[in-house]
């Protein structure tokens, strides 16, 4: 599929704008990533899938790009799949 106008000027990646040029808030803010320490037992494996968004502190993972960019999206969902004791909550 042909890339649009508006995607290709846009600074964040895969975020349309409206009519006037601007982009869409809903979708410029569209996640925010979130690792509950509670639950998090330090497998690091959502630092293998995505490692543009979470990063180990000690023995726990923490999401550090908040929010998620856009490119980030569809692989910062498969970390929170694949999170063994669902400690990754992801705010749409
Ligand atoms: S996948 Fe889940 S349990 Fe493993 S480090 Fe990431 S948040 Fe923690």
């Amino acid at each position: 599929m042909p890339e649009r106008e508006a995607d290709r000027s846009s600074p964040y990646s895969g975020m349309t704008m409206n009519n006037h040029g601007k982009i869409n808030e809903r979708e410029k803010n569209s996640m925010k990533a979130i690792v509950d320490p509670d639950l998090c037992i330090g497998c690091t494996l959502c630092v293998q899938i995505c490692p543009s968004v979470f990063e180990m502190h000690d023995d726990k993972a923490f999401a550090y790009a908040d929010p998620v960019p856009g490119s980030d999206i569809e692989t910062c969902r498969d970390a929170a799949r694949q999170c063994p004791v669902n400690a990754i909550i992801l705010e749409e």
